[in-house]
């Protein structure tokens, strides 16, 4: 099993909070990636679950086990490397090995391991190779190869694709994913970049300045996001969030809240809407055009501020005056915190 709690986490460097009363439950045989710009405190965290860092405040469980304060050996968990950290007078095949040291596999057992595990990640043919011999991706393999012959409860990957090429990269998001299905166990990935994160993941948790955005699956943080953060970090063009002063929210149980903001994704405003679709309507003028193949994208000024639009067929924009209707379905509501506003009806003050 591999399941994982945070609770109550707390890390100080010197003064600095850099993780801040964080708790997350992290299930057993999922893969859960950990997103957030540079600095949020992804790999902190990461190093905490792994022993490599200790937490200042609060509990990390693994499984029905406290592991504070247990070295990192002992922790049933296997971590890969953006910078593979192979040894590089070793070959392939002892750098595989090397995970198995102090682990008292006998001989005849670690050979039969490593070639079953070398064959699953491809490397058969290279065994004997050093690593200066192989390319960026070839080494990757061999960090997860050494990773997985532990037969680890948890694998904790951070940023591992970050030094290959874009081709490549894709190809091994494809491969990890394929892996973590066959293996059955819970992946604990870093990455900073949200494509990423919403191609691998089965629930990412969305992280700024330590604290948890938002955790849920790709789509609840595509469809339904918790606050401007994590609304404007998925997605690309960003959703636009533009001010709305002067309305107030209404729930049903007669709580008001004031609007501060409203927003909406790119890709769900209407473009010249030939219907009379109902929904807000948002008049402006065409400022830039990009032309991506399969669809267009357009910043458009309008008195509520700048906002993008993306379309995927090339409409007849006759001139730059343009009409754009966003579907009510379609918008968000922020109060101003950045929180989002939910099952309130809008009514103008
Ligand atoms: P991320 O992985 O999201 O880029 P990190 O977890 O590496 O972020 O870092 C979080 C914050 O903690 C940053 O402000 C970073 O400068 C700081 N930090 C990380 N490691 C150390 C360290 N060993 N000593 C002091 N500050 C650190």
């Amino acid at each position: 099993m591999g399941r994982i709690e945070l609770k109550g986490i707390s890390k100080f460097f010197k003064e600095e909070e850099v993780i801040k009363d964080l708790d997350l439950t992290i299930r057993d045989g999922s893969f859960t990636v950990l997103v957030g710009p540079s600095g949020c405190g992804k790999s902190t965290t990461l190093r905490m679950i792994a022993g490599l860092d200790e937490q200042t405040k609060g509990e990390i469980w693994i499984d029905d086990i406290c592991v504070n304060g247990v070295a990192p050996g002992n922790r049933d968990v296997a971590m890969v490397f953006q910078n593979y950290a192979l040894y590089p007078t070793m070959n392939v095949y002892d750098n595989i090995e090397f995970g198995l040291v102090n682990r008292k596999v006998p001989k005849k057992e670690r050979e039969k391991l490593i070639k079953d595990i070398a064959e699953i990640v491809g490397l058969s043919d290279y065994m004997k190779k050093k690593p200066e011999m192989l390319s960026g991706g070839q080494r990757q393999r061999v960090a997860l190869a050494r990773a997985m012959v532990k037969k680890p409860q948890v694998f904790i990957l951070d940023e591992p694709l970050s030094n290959l090429d874009a081709k490549l990269r894709h190809q091994m998001r494809t491969e990890l994913i394929q892996l973590h299905k066959r293996l059955g166990t819970t992946f604990v990935y870093v990455t900073h970049d949200q494509v990423e994160a919403m191609s691998m993941g089965d629930e990412i948790v969305i992280m700024n300045k330590g604290v948890i955005q938002q955790a849920a699956s790709p789509m609840t943080l595509y469809n339904d996001p918790a606050n401007v953060f994590a609304a404007q970090f998925i997605g690309t063009p960003a959703m636009n969030v533009l001010p709305y002063k002067g309305f107030k929210l209404h729930s049903a149980q007669g709580k008001s809240q004031d609007i501060a903001s409203f927003g909406f994704r790119p890709e769900h405003a209407l473009l010249n809407p030939q219907d009379s679709s109902e929904g807000l309507r948002l008049d402006g003028e065409i400022m830039t055009r990009e032309s991506l193949g399969a669809e267009n994208i357009y910043q458009i000024g309008s008195p509520f501020g700048v906002f993008s639009i993306k379309t995927f067929l090339e409409p007849l924009v006759p001139d730059n005056r343009v009409n754009i209707t966003v579907p009510y379905e379609r918008l968000y509501y922020f109060n101003t915190e950045g929180q989002r506003l939910k099952q309130y009806e809008i009514r103008q003050e």
